[in-house]
This record gives structure tokens, C-alpha cells and sequence, in this order.
């Protein structure tokens, strides 16, 4: 079922490194997710957990992993296959926009951030984020019958070079 689902305070869940699990069908995504064409089925499940830390700076972090056994269409032979999704990320929270901007120009170090303002972040957004960016932009079987087919044409004559001998 899908809900809200929302950390309400930030800091104490970061700080005292609480955790959520979570496990939606794809059917439960918002539509900017399950919309996607990609998907095969809307029945499997993306799953994972979201811990609350710090860094040594005392920032808040929000470490979020995500798993998912997940059927999409191959773009090239359009059959379903199935695709494992894996994603770790830290992700720093900061309170709004400017401060996100300026610490990922001051900081050497690769780092990525959200904003959750008012001390409040909407995990579902976070996870449906993540979904998509885990997303390959174009699926396809890793050997897909249809690329071998291609390759095998591919060493036949033209038919029409031998017409126009
Ligand atoms: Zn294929």
C-alpha cells in the first residue's frame, strides 16, 4: 500500500540512527515511476532500508539501499527479462538549496546531498529517485536473441550487391 511516507525529524533519526524497511510493489510507485514503459510487471518488489547517521562533521546522513528482482522490455527483441537492482547511497541532508549547493562546490571530496527542509524528508521521493536512476536507459537482454541474428545477417551477402553484379 502506498502512503506518505515521510521522516518527520530529520535530526533525531540521523542522530540517534534509527531505520526504516521498506518494501513497495512497483505498482505502489508514484506514476513518474510506474509509468515507465520499461517495466514488464508492475507486481515485483523494490525493497531495502534507510538508516539514519552522521558523518564526522555531525552532518546528517541518510543512507539508503535498495534491492529489487524487477522483469523489464528488452528494447531490442521486446521480451521481458529479468534485471537485479542494487543501490547504496549516502546522501548528506541539508536544509535548503543553498546550502546543498555550496557544500558540494566547497567540498573536495565527491558527495551527494538532498535537501529536506523544515527538518522533514519524503523517503518515498528518495526511493522513487533512486529507482530510476538505478533504471538502465535503454534495457536489453545482455545476449539478446535478436543483436545475434543482426551479427549472423550481417556476414551474408547484400542481397542487392549481388543483384547489381
Ligand atoms: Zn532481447
Amino acid at each position: 500500500m502506498k502512503t506518505d511516507w515521510v521522516i518527520d525529524e530529520v535530526d533525531d533519526f540521523t542522530r540517534n540512527e534509527k531505520n526504516l524497511t521498506f518494501d513497495y510493489k512497483i505498482s505502489d510507485l508514484s506514476k513518474r515511476v510506474s509509468s515507465s514503459e520499461l517495466f514488464a510487471s508492475l507486481e515485483d518488489n523494490i525493497y531495502g532500508i534507510i538508516k539514519g547517521e552522521t558523518d564526522e562533521l555531525m552532518r546528517p546522513i541518510i543512507r539508503l539501499e535498495l534491492e529489487g528482482d524487477i522483469k523489464l522490455i528488452c528494447q531490442v527483441c521486446l521480451k521481458p527479462f529479468s534485471y537485479h537492482i542494487d543501490e547504496k547511497v549516502d546522501l548528506i541532508v541539508f536544509e535548503n538549496d543553498e546550502d546543498l549547493t555550496k557544500a558540494l562546490h566547497d567540498d573536495n571530496v565527491d558527495i551527494e546531498g538532498i535537501v529536506g527542509e523544515n527538518n522533514v524528508l519524503n523517503l518515498l521521493d528518495l526511493i522513487e529517485d533512486q529507482v530510476l536512476l538505478a533504471m538502465p536507459f535503454s534495457p536489453q537482454h545482455e545476449h539478446c536473441e535478436n543483436e545475434r541474428l543482426k551479427e549472423i545477417n550481417k556476414d551474408r551477402p547484400n542481397p542487392f550487391s549481388i543483384l547489381k553484379n
